[in-house]
Order: structure tokens, then C-alpha cells, then sequence
């Protein structure tokens, strides 16, 4: 049997935090579908497609990770591709709220899904996608909190 998981976000844009709980879940996942997922709480910098092609760019050495896109729930799109296991990344007490609340109501709008929480490598408990935007907007030094693509993309988006 194939174990596979999901890990839905908004990755705007995909972060070294992101990159860390990818590579923790393979270990334990035979297949690992990264879904991109609008927050209606927050304004994209990125487009769907933007996004999508700066996961494929630096996650060149998964070859068991894929990436999608979806504009809807996240328990429709489990139950249409037969997912049972959803993946987030914990960083720090503050995430536990928010993450027990979703994984609680996906619970319950889809019976057979599972969320598993992974934790960040501490050095990167502090990073967000949105706190390294604002640090590049205001040209602050990104590069160790991205990979260099994404620092790039990041760049010439502010430029
Ligand atoms: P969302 O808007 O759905 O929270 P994000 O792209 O911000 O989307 O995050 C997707 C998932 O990755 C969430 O579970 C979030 O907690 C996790 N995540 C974000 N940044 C980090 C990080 N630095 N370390 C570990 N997990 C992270």
C-alpha cells in the first residue's frame, strides 16, 4: 500500500520552514502532494501559477513530492484525490490554536481524515512567509530564510 499525504498552505512563497517539514514528511510518506490554497485572510503576492512553478523550481530533488492547486475545501479536495492524511508543520505553541481548531473541523467535515503535525527544526520556528516579505520589502537580507529562487522571485516582485 502507498502511503500518501497532503499538505495544503499557502505557501506565499514557499519558506525554508515549508522546506523542512516537506523533507521530514518523505521519511515517513511514499507520496507527499503539496496543495496550494488560498487564505481568504490573506492577500496573495503570488498567483496560483507563480507559486506552483517556484515549488516545482526548489523542490527538484523530491522526486515524490508533487504540487497542485485548488481553489475550494480542503476535505473535497481530499475525498476527490483519496486522501486520508493531511500534513501541517507546528512551529510554535501560538500555531497549536488555530492548527487544533482546522484539523478538529476537517475531522469532522470529512470522517476519514487524519492531521498529522510535524515540528519545525527550531531555527526555523520563526520564520513565516509573510515576515520574510515584509523583511525583503524593506531590503532586508532574505537568504537564509528562502532558497535562492525564491529569494529572486521575491526581489524583482518588490523591484
Ligand atoms: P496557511 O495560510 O494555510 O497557514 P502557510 O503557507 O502559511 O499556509 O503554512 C502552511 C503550513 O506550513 C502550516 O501548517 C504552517 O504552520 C506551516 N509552516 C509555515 N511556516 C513554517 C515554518 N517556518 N516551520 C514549520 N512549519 C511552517
Amino acid at each position: 500500500m502507498i502511503r500518501k499525504a497532503l499538505y495544503p498552505g499557502s505557501f506565499d512563497p514557499i519558506t525554508n520552514g515549508h522546506m523542512d517539514i516537506i523533507q521530514r514528511a518523505c521519511t515517513i510518506f511514499d507520496e507527499v502532494t503539496i496543495v496550494i490554497f488560498d487564505n481568504p485572510s490573506k492577500e496573495p503576492l503570488f498567483s496560483f501559477l507563480e507559486r506552483k512553478e517556484q515549488i516545482l523550481k526548489v523542490l527538484g530533488a523530491y522526486p515524490n513530492v508533487t504540487v497542485d492547486s485548488f481553489k475550494g475545501l480542503l476535505v473535497d479536495y481530499a475525498r476527490d484525490h483519496e486522501f486520508h492524511t493531511i500534513i501541517r508543520g507546528l512551529r510554535a505553541v501560538s500555531d497549536f490554536d488555530y492548527e487544533f481548531q482546522m484539523a478538529l473541523t476537517n475531522r469532522k467535515l470529512g470522517k476519514t481524515i487524519d492531521t498529522i503535525f510535524f515540528m519545525t527544526d527550531e531555527k526555523y520556528s520563526y520564520l513565516s512567509s509573510s515576515l520574510i516579505k515584509q523583511v525583503c520589502k524593506y531590503g532586508g537580507d532574505i537568504s537564509a530564510f528562502v532558497p535562492a529562487y525564491i529569494e529572486e522571485a521575491l526581489r524583482l516582485r518588490y523591484e
